[in-house]
Formats: C-alpha cells, structure tokens, sequence
C-alpha cells in the first residue's frame, strides 16, 4: 500500500552526520507532501499538518530481555562486578526460555514502537545453561516472532556472554540458517541477524573467531561492545592488552564490525577505528547511569566514522525511548567535546544506526528508503515558540513520543496508540511470566 503523508511543516529527509553540517542541511521546510509510493493503487493519507516528519528511528544496541528486568535491587548506582550477578541471578530465577524472551521481546519492542524506534538491534546475551543448540534456534525464533507480530523491524544479534565457543558457534549457525536462510536479512527486510560476543571482557579469542566464521559464511554483520572503562579494566588485567588491540589481533575491526559504548578510547585507536572501516554506537543511557563516562562522538564522526544510537538495555537505562537518549547524548556532548547540534545526534538516531546495522535503505526518506517514518506532532504548548522545528524535537519537549509510526508503509501507531497488539495484554503477559 502506498502512502502520502500531507503536508507537514518539516521533513527531516536526508539525516547528516557531519558535525559542521550547516542548520537545515537535508530537511524540507517546503510544506510538499511525503510520498511512499509502493506502486500499488490504494494510497492510506495521513494528514501532517502541525507535525514534523523524520525517519523511523533506529535503535541500534538493545538487550531486549532486560526488559523484563528494570530497576532490580542491587542494579542501581552498582559497579558492573555487583551489576552482573545480579542481573544473572534474576534470569536464573526467571529461566530463560522462549516464553520469557517471547514476553519481554514484545514489551520491549513495543515500547520501541510507541516511541518511533522503527528497527530494533537486539543484543542476545543470555541463554540458559548447556542447553541444545535446537532450543537456542527456538529462543531465537521466539523473539523474532514476537517483534515481526508487531510490525517492526528486528535485527536479532545472536550475543555470547561467557559461552563455550564452539556451542555458540554451532547456534548462531543454526539461528542463521532457520531465520535468515537466504543471507543476512529476509527478502522483506524485517528480520536480520547479527553476531556478537558481549566484548574481550567476557569473550575470549575462540569465542570471537567460531561467530566470526559464522558471520562470513552467512554474511551476517558482527557487533560487540568495546572500551567501556570495565571492558579497557578487565583487559588490560587479563591480557595486559587495552580491548582494541585483541578485536584487532582476533580479526574483528572491520567494515563489517559495530562496536557499542567506546567511552574509553584513545586518539590514536580512533584513527585505527577509522582506518579499519569500523561503525560505532553511542549509549548515553546506559553510559552515564552505570558511571561509565561519556563517548566523545564528536571525535569519532570527525575522524569518519558512522556513529549509531543505543538505548543498551533496561537493566541499565529502564527504557527504551531512543530520542529521550539523543536528547540525552547532545545535553552530555559538551562535557567531552565540541557540542553536537540536535540535527547531528538525529542523524545518529536515524542513518548512523542503519549504516551500522549495513542497512542502507532504513535511517532516511530519500529515494530508495524502505518507507519507516515518524511524525510528531509540534503543534502543542510544549513546541511552541520553537524556531528550528528539527532541532526542537531534541530540545523542547522531552519524553515526546510520535504520533503516527509508519513501518515499510504501513502504519501501526496511530495518534500514539498501538494498532498492532493490545498493550495491556503484553504488559500482563510479562506479569504472568515475571510476576511485575
Ligand atoms: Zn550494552
């Protein structure tokens, strides 16, 4: 189905990730309608009068399960040493299974959804114990279920945190032949997988090399996190080496590879970032809260690399509002940096995610675009006075969410409600399962 969407007061249409980008680089202020056009006769309108349009959001770190686990005792204001056991004990009590992850997945993405985050990256860290690769293929399954009933898009990361590598190895390699058999997305473009080991913290070289040899034979793209101070710690005491030099040595800093957090980075291992091709995720929600610092991500754009943006999970940051956490990562930029202007952190939330995730048709609404867009309504008090009507959807009114959530053309947000599930049934199918 094709879709217009009638003439709003401004269309954030080509995101731009340089920091010098002049104000109003790539937005149309003209008033013109957005057309999606699928070539197919029927034509849904939406009427855009009073709003701002952008692209889908893209959220592109996410731990998905911990949505089911916010504001756990003993996660708060925590070192990541007491932060671990804690989450790791909670998922014991819980088990892992598919009908959890299926439970938390779908309140995850959901709220995503509620939020304009159109494409979801979820970095699947948890599996239970020594369990069959076939039930590892079922988790998986469960996920990518639960996202894809809502209509949104997923890209399923097949994590290992401390797995034995072989094992890991042999499930992402079944996750990717049940899921994704044709390569690394499905022909419609809503489901892909990923890998990615949790980070040299956690993973040892083994761990890297089997996911990596999954990736290249599925083209799968790899993720992993890095140089969290925790991360830059463990490394330096385990290895006496920083976590950029072992991705390197284990053949993971790549045009393929993203690397979520980079707070602790050096200049010179930004220029070998660049050099490499590497992609970046910024998580201020996450970094800030769990006392981590702040990513100096004027640094990494200046030096050529897409930087993406991350929630990271509701173990950390509660939430998965990726706006309230641009609006987060321009207010913090300053502290590390030169500070980056609304239009640039939005072009983060959009096109840098998506070259992260290798999608190149998601993050923006020129030709070609797959057709995910949001439109926020600035017609309220709150957006009032605002002359930059871009810049004001970071700056005024925070906590905003969408009005209408199109996903490949096809709306499932609707004057901020959910069209695709019922959401007090997903929020009492995690009850059933967690007991909150
Ligand atoms: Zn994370």
């Amino acid at each position: 189905m094709s879709l217009v969407v009638r003439q709003p007061v401004a269309v954030l249409r080509s995101p731009s990730l340089d920091p010098d980008a002049a104000p109003g680089t790539g937005v149309d202020l003209s008033g013109a309608d957005v057309v999606l056009d699928d070539g197919s006769a029927e034509v849904t309108e939406v009427d855009a009068r009073g709003c701002v349009v952008t692209p889908g959001l893209v959220n592109a770190h996410h731990h998905l399960l911990q949505s089911g686990f916010r504001t756990l005792p003993g996660t708060r204001g925590v070192p990541m040493a007491a932060w671990l056991p804690a989450m790791a004990a909670a998922y014991g009590e819980a088990v892992i299974d598919p009908s959890l992850v299926a439970a938390t997945a779908a309140v995850g993405v959901a709220e995503g959804l509620l939020c304009g985050v159109t494409t979801v990256a979820d970095h699947h860290l948890n599996w239970p114990l020594g369990t069959p690769v076939e039930h590892t293929v079922e988790i998986a399954a469960a996920i990518a279920g639960a996202a894809l009933d809502l209509g949104g898009r997923l890209v399923y990361v097949r994590g290992s945190a401390r797995d034995d590598a072989a094992w890991a190895g042999a499930s992402a390699d079944a996750i990717a032949r049940a899921l994704v058999p044709h390569g690394g997305v499905t022909p419609d473009g809503m489901l892909q997988v990923a890998v990615g080991p949790a980070g040299a913290h956690s993973d040892g070289r083994e761990t890297f090399e089997a996911l990596g040899a999954v990736a290249a034979e599925h083209g799968l793209r790899r993720r992993t996190q890095a140089n969290e101070q925790v991360d830059v710690d463990v490394a330096m005491a385990k290895y006496g080496r920083r976590p950029l030099d072992l991705l390197d040595e284990w053949g993971w800093l790549g045009p393929d590879v993203t690397l979520a957090h980079l707070v602790d980075v050096t200049d010179e291992e930004v220029a070998r970032l660049a050099e490499a091709g590497v992609t970046a995720t910024h998580a201020p929600g996450c970094d800030v809260p769990m006392g981590w610092g702040v990513a100096r991500v004027d640094l990494l754009l200046r030096a050529g690399l897409p930087v993406g943006l991350g929630t990271s999970g509701g173990g950390s940051n509660d939430a998965g509002h990726l706006l309230a956490d641009a609006r987060l990562g321009m207010q913090v930029s300053g502290l590390v940096g030169a500070p980056l202007q609304a239009a640039t952190v939005l072009a983060q939330a959009t096109l840098g995610s998506a070259l992260g995730l290798g999608r190149p048709e998601l993050g923006h609404l020129d030709a070609g675009t797959a057709g995910d867009l949001c439109v926020w309504d600035v017609s309220g008090v709150a957006d009032a006075g605002v002359a930059d009507p871009v810049a004001g959807l970071l700056w005024a009114n925070p906590g905003r969410r969408p009005r209408d959530v199109v996903v490949g053309g096809r709306v499932v947000v609707r004057d901020g409600v959910l069209l695709t599930a019922d959401e007090s049934e997903l929020v009492a199918r995690l009850r059933e399962r967690v007991g909150r």
